[in-house]
């Protein structure tokens, strides 16, 4: 997969370089570059924001940098990525749209700093590529880059070959609807407290059975709204019984 990063900060991208995102940029798996906005401005002071129309507190990126970068990294010769832009008033970001992200060639992302981009980006870019505002939850930031390396992690963990073990995908939270049961390691008794005796059993059907049980204990006391979501053809007998 392609990744183009455009930010204002991309020191904030420095973390790309560790752990399983590094080791896959590094085998060729992320081909991912980060590009300072600025590069694309024209004046001594490198301006990249001026004060809205229409009033109000604080500045606004202005378009010309950012009309620039795109035609640079989505030259209009070749297909075009999608371009993803950061923003809480975006579609929330789920596993769904990670998997749906990781199965796009070629991200462009979208850096907004202050009050964010001018509208007019967003609505030409969209004449020509496919536009996705992502919203990281209800809450402000003070930029996109965080929101970009929450995004990346989520998408990059799902490429083939990344995962040490690709079973976690299929074991883990909100993979199948349900938030993941509790997970326990050695020693089996720790300060007085003991790991469940089903896991120590070796009886994998009771273990499946006991982690499928906590599953839905879980994800029905701290997140009903996901449980209510969840298609009944999901459910077995055993579930309903539970
Ligand atoms: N004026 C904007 C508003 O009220 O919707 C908020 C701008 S925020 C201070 C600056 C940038 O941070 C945004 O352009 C966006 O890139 C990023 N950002 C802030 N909150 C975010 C969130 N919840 N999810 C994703 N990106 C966010």
């Amino acid at each position: 997969m392609r990744v183009d990063i455009v930010s204002i900060f991309p020191e904030y991208f420095a973390p790309l370089d560790l752990s399983l995102i590094g080791r896959a940029r590094a085998n060729g798996t992320l081909r991912l570059a980060v590009h300072d906005l600025r590069i694309w401005t024209h004046d001594v002071h490198r301006t990249v924001d001026d004060t809205p129309y229409g009033g109000g507190p604080g500045m606004v990126m202005r378009p010309e940098p950012w009309g620039e970068a795109l035609d640079a990294l989505a030259p209009a010769e070749v297909t075009a990525p999608r371009l993803v832009v950061p923003a809480p008033t975006g579609a929330p970001f789920t596993q769904a749209m990670a998997h749906e992200l990781a199965a796009e060639p070629h991200l462009l992302f979208a850096c907004g700093r202050y009050e964010g981009i001018d509208q007019r980006v967003l609505d030409h870019a969209a004449t020509r590529m496919p536009v996705t505002e992502v919203s990281l939850g209800d809450y402000v930031l003070f930029g996109g880059e965080v929101a970009v390396l929450v995004i990346l992690e989520a998408v990059t963990r799902l490429l083939p070959g990344v995962l040490g073990n690709a079973g976690s995908l299929a074991e883990e939270s909100h993979a199948h609807g349900l938030l993941e049961a509790p997970m326990y390691t050695k020693p089996a008794t720790w300060r007085g407290l003991e790991v469940p005796e089903v896991l120590r059993s070796g009886d994998h059907g009771r273990i499946a059975r006991w982690r499928r049980d906590e599953a839905l204990t879980r994800t029905a006391t701290r997140r009903p709204d996901m449980l209510a979501a969840m298609d009944p053809q999901r459910l077995d007998k055993r579930d309903v019984a539970a």
